[in-house]
């Protein structure tokens, strides 16, 4: 019952894009105590986006910190919290010495798009049309293992490591349970198996590393130490922290970062969506226990795997790569605004986009389009538009995309979306999320507490060690005062907007290096 639910504790860390959080949860899901640190990104050359792997671990720990003293200060104990869960950014690609624990370079972060050039090689290889059916990928700059594969052609402490068979590989959550763990003294070496369909090593059929994927990627596994996959959700795989103010205490869950918004949201049955628009703006469409490999430009994935009885569930994504993202660009770049929130305002100071249309491809273009060589495009710019209207078209263009990728998942699944639950940062505005409903036609569900990603992942801790044993138990978590935005404008109108929409997309194409 709710009062013995409140004397229960779940830490999350939300290893994010841009930041780093630690949230302890109590068992109704309401946050108790939180702690955010924003780290370094690192752009060495255009295309480029790097992480630090040291610091990412540094601003866990000092999340954990933080928090916890709060946590504290509230008058609560360190023993009444049972579990923590981990949460990641997924595709950032880390590796290390096996024999060390030691980087061998900085992470390459999943926006980077370096290995542009490598994946057009890789395209014409024989044997890579059939990767799509067995690992739910397209060929893009998007996985791990185009990554890892740059990093052995291009780095020579990378190359020696494999050569001499001491080369570690993981995703940032591989690389904090292998550092939370004490690193090399216990050595966890360990991936869920969301982050693990994210790397194109992954069947998806049997959850495990496919031999064919390795071989076209000409990856020798006698001398790569890939993480063992595991279940999302697990009492005894992931390990325990060994220092800091939670020693001891037992990581039960890991999820990648989407898949946790989805288990946040509770999108356990089939049919049911969730849409994070956070640094990018990710779609995953729950489409139970078999998974659909897309003909649409859609990414097949493993939603979660909570182990025991149950199956890996598996989901549909649409993966947009710039969302928040973009309006950084406006604030860090263009100097249109102090602060993300401020947005909301200057895209209001104007009643429409003027007539602009902005294809925000500063990576290319993901789902569903895949344009690796697309670059970002400014279309119907007049001696009257304003900065307004670049920062209305800014928002629309992640709505515009959303807008695309729910219709390639009709066309995947059969099944028309009657509502779609949201959240993330960019979520945060009114006025982009009215635009969205507008756009879609349906009408958007946004929870009070945004923190879903990091709920998500409290959630497959506390199913590990037994604070709840069906979903059913969940349904009363993150009700309150959700917000339903309608939309507010006809078919016709939001049908015009996406057809000039899709004509911009075309334009951007092939634009020259
Ligand atoms: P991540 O987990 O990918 O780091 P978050 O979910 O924390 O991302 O969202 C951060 C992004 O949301 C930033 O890019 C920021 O610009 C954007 N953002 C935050 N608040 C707002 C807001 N009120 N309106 C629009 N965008 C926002």
């Amino acid at each position: 019952d709710e009062n013995k639910l409140k004397k229960f504790f779940i830490g999350s860390i939300d290893q994010g894009t841009t930041s780093t959080r630690f949230i302890i949860f109590d068992g109704t899901g309401d946050p108790i105590a939180q702690h955010q640190i924003e780290f370094n990104q690192m752009y060495p050359q255009s295309g480029w986006h790097e992480h630090d792997p040291k610091e990412i671990v540094t601003s866990v720990e000092q999340c954990i910190e933080k928090a916890t003293e709060l946590f504290i200060d509230q008058g609560h104990d360190i023993s009444d919290i049972k579990a923590v869960g981990i949460t990641n950014q997924r595709e950032t690609t880390v590796v290390w010495d096996t024999n060390t624990g030691e980087p061998l370079h900085n992470a390459i972060a999943w926006p980077d798009t370096r290995t542009k050039g490598l994946v057009r090689e890789l395209k014409s290889r024989d044997g890579a049309d059939a990767l799509h059916d067995i690992c739910g990928l397209p060929l893009s700059t998007y996985p791990s293992s185009v990554k890892l594969i740059w990093l052995l052609k291009n780095v020579d402490a990378v190359r020696d490591a494999y050569d001499e068979g001491r080369l570690s590989f993981g995703t940032v959550d591989t690389w904090l349970l292998f550092k939370l763990n004490g690193g090399k003294e216990r050595d966890i070496h360990v991936t869920d198996a969301t982050n693990a369909s994210r790397t194109m090593f992954m069947n998806l059929y049997t959850v495990q590393y496919d031999d064919k994927l390795l071989d076209f990627f000409q990856l020798d596994r006698s001398k790569i130490n890939l993480p063992k996959i595991v279940p999302s959700s697990s009492p005894d795989a992931f390990g325990s922290l060994t220092t800091g103010s939670l020693k001891g205490i037992r990581i039960a869950g890991c999820l990648g970062d989407q898949s946790a918004a989805l288990v946040g949201q509770q999108g356990f049955s089939p049919g049911s969506a969730k849409n994070t628009y956070g640094t990018g703006c990710f779609l995953l469409y729950n489409v139970g226990e078999k998974p659909v490999i897309s003909n649409h430009g859609l990414l097949a994935t493993v939603a979660y795997d909570f182990g025991g009885k149950r199956k890996p569930v598996y989901a549909l994504e649409g993966s947009i790569a710039v969302a928040g993202s973009g309006v950084k660009f406006l604030m860090n770049n263009l100097g249109f605004i102090t602060h993300s929130h401020k947005i909301s305002d200057l895209a209001a100071s104007v009643d429409d986009n003027g007539g602009c249309v902005f294809v925000t491809a500063f990576s290319g273009l993901f789902a569903p389009y895949w344009i690796d060589d697309a670059k970002g495009t400014i279309f119907g710019i007049t001696q009257h538009t304003e900065r307004g209207h670049i920062a209305r078209a800014t928002l629309e263009a992640t709505c515009f995309q959303t807008k695309a990728i729910l219709d390639a998942m009709e066309l995947d699944s059969g099944h028309k979306l009657a509502e779609l639950a949201v959240d993330g940062g960019m979520s945060n505005s009114n006025l982009c999320m009215q635009t969205q409903a507008n756009i879609i036609g349906i009408p958007v569900d946004r929870p009070a507490m945004r923190e879903t990603t990091s709920l998500g992942a409290a959630i497959a801790a506390g199913f590990a060690v037994g604070i709840w044993k069906e979903f059913d138990e969940l349904k009363e978590i993150n009700q309150k005062d959700r917000m339903i935005f309608e939309p507010n404008i006809s078919k016709e109108e939001g049908a015009k907007m996406f057809k000039k929409w899709g004509r911009a997309v075309e334009m951007c194409r092939g634009w020259l290096a």
